[in-house]
């Protein structure tokens, strides 16, 4: 492992989080190891955290071998959207400009409206090898994985398409341009979390500089000298406002990393 200090504060997308010891992990006989972060585009993380561990750039590939995509967990969404594109494959044009490494994507089971990266996943590659989708517990921006993912295998299906990469283009136009870590709560069961900060009158509202976006409620942003503890109040305020209105129990997307 190699390690290395990195300040949070400039790597997550929140830009918040002090200066922690990272070390790479380039061996894949780890089960797990806590904190695991990606490229910082959903976490929370506190100025306590001091160590942390990153995937090495050996997880950063694409390949393809018998008519699958074998894709390594610290492979940018970016890269595998133009990869898709130079190829022709389908199916990842919704990941054109959502922040993440495969890994995160994984864990997080990120999508955009009805997709989702679990839609065309065949199998994750852990410590011990390759586990079928099938028998990894997934749902709506959730997944059960609490091990080290180290790759993920797609099937292949031709047709990159042009047209749904500017369709999401479009649908990131409403979203802050600010320092954020993306939607702070996942959507309840009938509901929409931005629809209930909005009428709860907390969208635009900040503690010190944390704030709920006032261009999309949901998202978590930062004005500029946001803090840790900042953040976890706003959080619990909209969830303790919405569950004392409407008796729903909000549930955060962002992962919060304490210690
Ligand atoms: C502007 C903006 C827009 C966004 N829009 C969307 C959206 O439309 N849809 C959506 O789903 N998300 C969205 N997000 C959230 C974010 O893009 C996704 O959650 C993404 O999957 C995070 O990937 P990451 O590599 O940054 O992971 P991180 O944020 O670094 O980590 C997230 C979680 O994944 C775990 N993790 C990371 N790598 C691995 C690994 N190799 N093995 C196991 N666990 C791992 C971490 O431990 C952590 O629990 C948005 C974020 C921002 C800032």
């Amino acid at each position: 492992m190699i390690n290395k200090i990195i300040n949070f504060s400039k790597y997550t997308s929140i830009k918040i989080g002090g200066n922690i010891e990272i070390s790479y992990i380039d061996d894949e006989s780890i089960e797990k190891i806590y904190p695991l972060v990606g490229a910082g585009n959903n976490i929370l993380i506190s100025n306590n955290v001091k160590k942390a561990y990153i995937l090495s750039k050996k997880f950063d590939y694409i390949h393809i071998k018998e008519d699958k995509l074998y894709i390594g967990a610290s492979t940018p969404s970016g890269k595998i959207v133009n990869f898709c594109k130079k190829n022709n494959i389908k199916n990842f044009e919704w990941a054109y400009s959502l922040p993440a490494t495969l890994g995160g994507m994984i864990r997080m089971n990120a999508g955009v409206k009805e997709y989702e990266i679990f839609n065309h996943l065949i199998s994750v590659k852990f410590f011990n090898g390759y586990v079928y989708k099938k028998d990894i517990p997934h749902a709506y921006r959730w997944t059960n994985i609490d091990k080290i993912v180290y790759e993920a295998v797609f099937e292949i299906e031709k047709g990159f398409s042009k047209e749904l990469v500017n369709k999401f283009s479009k649908f990131r136009e409403n979203q802050p341009i600010i320092a954020s870590a993306g939607s702070c709560f996942k959507n309840p069961k009938g509901s929409f979390a931005g629809k209930l900060i909005e009428d709860v009158g907390l969208k635009g509202y900040r503690i010190n500089d944390v704030g709920f976006s006032e261009k999309h409620s949901n998202f978590l942003v930062n004005y500029k000298n946001g803090t840790f503890d900042d953040a976890i109040k706003l959080i619990n305020k909209a969830k303790k406002v919405i569950f004392d209105k409407y008796k729903i129990q909000l549930e955060e997307e962002i992962v919060i990393i304490n210690s």
